[in-house]
């Protein structure tokens, strides 16, 4: 069986140096990766790779971080269009949207590009991938009064366990990554979530599992590291993390194995 990584960014410039080796080397750990576009110029990008490498998949929207750059939906919109048509599309998500409140993005614009993402979603029947941090409680009042049709994925959730029974019985599927190696209310939502509610991911190139530092730079062969923490958690055989984090990642996307 092999890993899932249902969220990274390899158009990043992190991997300017090494990007397309990696990519290579991937072939033999993944059966799957998504590229997760977090603006106009990153889409572009991820679905070039897509189409190069058959474990590659990609999605389509604007990070919260992003918008204050006002980049138009349009083309973005555009761009889904043309890949509904295309029977042979590996576009499988939208997103990352959502909102965050860590640094001083405008709030209001934030809601406004999610809230439109939300409509992008329904439209196009794909699931959606959300980004959340110290937001919670707003994108939970917008997930209540714009209900998503195809629940995706609470990226990296850094909510409190509590909160994130909310998401999960909205039908969202929990993303754990690098973070459930170093805190603990990461690993208590570990614990308390279903294995059939977590899909895991590396957000590469940032977040990387212990033991690398925290500001190294992450790549998806480190998801065993993420796969033995949640394993010793759940007190489960790896190899049951890997299966049932695969299966969960093809069926929130929609990818037929
Ligand atoms: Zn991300």
């Amino acid at each position: 069986m092999l890993y899932f990584d249902t969220h990274a960014h390899y158009d990043w410039e992190e991997f300017n140096v090494d990007r397309s080796e990696l990519f290579d080397n991937f072939e033999k750990e993944l059966c799957g990766l998504v590229n997760i576009a977090i603006n106009l110029e990153s889409a572009k990008k991820v679905k070039e790779y897509a189409n190069k490498y058959s474990y590659m998949y990609f999605s389509l929207g604007i990070h919260p971080m992003e918008v204050k750059k006002e980049i138009s939906l349009k083309s973005i919109e555009e761009i889904i269009k043309s890949e509904i048509k295309n029977k042979n599309s590996k576009l499988v998500a939208i997103g990352e949207t959502g909102l965050d409140y860590h640094f001083n993005y405008p709030i209001e614009l934030q809601k406004k590009y999610f809230i439109e993402q939300i409509r992008l979603a329904n439209k196009y029947e794909l699931p959606i991938i959300i980004h959340s941090r110290e937001s919670q409680g707003d994108v939970e009042m917008i997930l209540r009064e714009n209900v998503v049709k195809k629940a995706g994925i609470m990226h990296c959730y850094s909510g409190t366990p509590q909160e994130s029974k909310k998401f999960v019985e909205m039908g969202f599927y929990l993303g754990v990554g690098g973070p459930v190696t170093r805190y603990k209310d990461v690993q208590e939502t570990v614990r308390i979530t279903p294995i059939d509610k977590i899909v895991i991911e590396t957000d590469s190139p940032v977040l990387p599992p212990e033991p690398f530092k925290k500001h190294s730079r992450n790549n998806s062969l480190y998801l065993k590291y993420i796969v033995k923490k949640i394993a010793e958690i759940k007190k489960i055989p790896e190899e049951e993390v890997i299966n049932f984090t695969t299966q969960n990642a093809y069926k929130v996307y929609g990818i037929k194995n």
